[in-house]
């Protein structure tokens, strides 16, 4: 079982640029934690702070019981004393030592017996089928086996902590997905506490237990996959995550006949709870619309403008007036371009954001607060 991480105000900052603000965070034990956001939001700062690479200004550090960095305390644990492993995007092997002493690099340091490396090495490259490349040099081997060296060394040294660093982002898109499963299979076997840095929603989404969304050196929200992809916390994690990108607009509220609807580019839906604003923006993901070959009532008429097949799905892009708006659709609709369609939403799948703030609104009562509703967008 895994450890604790605690990390409490920690700001780093690099001349004026605050790489890190005021970030609070715990990870709790044999966690897959996930640290996503777009280039520069801090992710592999906050990583290297934790793995001892980086002195933050302010803030403090645990593992488990341990302060592994204060800044007020005048703390700082060295990186080696951490008991963290780390694996890097570069995998950062010695390219002059062959795949055995890569791997028992960290044994050989802590003065473990040459004939136990020797048995622990073995055993891990065996896990990773790597059994017979243990002689080869890193320019003998593939960009994968060269991230399964990497991996293998992270586990013979049996670190209480995984930091991970884009691990697989120099490896072709099938790979990356084998070595997704594999990743996720030995987090599920050794429960170790593992914080995994990505720019790569769909990494994220499939190995977190919770993600971490960041931006601009803070937080912005730390969730299940499945609540980040579902309730994003504000405008910019409902466009960040999600592919094809979800769809927004800026809606009306209004009340009509006890209903409260919300209108957007002429579509109307009937919506579970009641917003005290009156404009908001609404995001709606393409999979939450539905495409009508005949008239309905609450939707204007738009025109077929690309159809794109992808095997199981096909994406649609409707267009009416400037606005494009791209549905998922399951089922194999035979379109013509410019053909005349209608939509239909499902309300519970609306998120409204606040214009200014872009934050998520949410009703007074909790996310699923209903009003009566009458009739719907059939
Ligand atoms: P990426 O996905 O591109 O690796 P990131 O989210 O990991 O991005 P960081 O590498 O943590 O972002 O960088 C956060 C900010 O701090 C960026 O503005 C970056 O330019 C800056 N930064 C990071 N390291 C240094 C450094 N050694 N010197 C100066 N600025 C730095």
């Amino acid at each position: 079982m895994g450890v604790t991480i605690d990390v409490k105000n920690l700001t780093k900052k690099y001349g004026k640029v605050t790489a890190l603000d005021r970030v609070n965070l715990t990870i709790q034990p044999g966690e897959f934690l996930v640290l996503l956001g777009p280039s520069g939001c801090g992710k592999t700062t906050l990583l290297r702070c934790i793995a001892g690479l980086e002195t933050p200004d302010e803030g403090e550090i645990s593992i488990d019981d341990q302060v592994v960095f204060s800044a007020e305390r005048g703390i700082s644990v060295p990186s080696g004393k951490r008991r963290v492993g780390m694996v890097f995007q570069s995998y950062a092997l010695w390219p002059h030592m062959a795949v055995y002493e890569n791997v028992g690099f960290g044994l050989r340091l802590r003065k473990i017996p040459p004939k136990d490396v020797r048995r622990q090495v073995d055993k891990v490259l065996e896990d990773l089928s790597m059994a017979g490349l243990g002689n080869r040099y890193p320019s003998e081997l593939s960009g994968g086996q060269q991230q399964r060296v990497a991996v293998a060394r992270l586990l013979a040294s049996k670190p209480p902590v995984f930091l991970m660093d884009e691990p697989l982002s120099n490896l072709d898109a099938r790979l990356r997905l084998d070595m997704r499963s594999e990743l996720k299979r030995l987090h599920y076997q050794l429960e170790v506490t593992t914080v995994y840095v990505t720019h790569d929603q769909t990494e994220a989404m499939t190995m977190a237990t919770r993600v971490v969304v960041m931006e601009g050196g803070r937080i912005r929200q730390i969730d299940a996959p499945q609540e980040i992809y579902r309730k994003p916390a504000n405008i910019f994690i409902a466009e960040f995550v999600g592919m094809p990108r979800i769809n927004t607009f800026p809606a009306k509220i209004f009340m009509q006949n006890g209903t409260c609807w919300a209108e957007m580019d002429g579509i109307k839906i009937p919506l579970p709870w009641i917003p005290a604003q009156k404009e908001v923006r609404a995001a709606i993901r393409p999979e939450d619309i539905t495409i009508s070959v005949n008239p309905l009532e609450n939707s204007p008429e738009f025109q077929v403008y690309a159809v794109l097949p992808c095997g199981p799905e096909i994406y649609v892009q409707v267009k009416r007036g400037n606005r494009i708006i791209m549905i998922r659709e399951t089922r194999q609709l035979d379109l013509q371009m410019d053909q005349p369609v209608w939509l239909k939403i499902d309300p519970a799948a609306v998120n409204l954001y606040d214009i200014q703030s872009g934050l998520l609104l949410i009703s007074e009562n909790g996310k699923t607060a209903e009003q009566p509703t009458k009739g719907g967008n059939k």
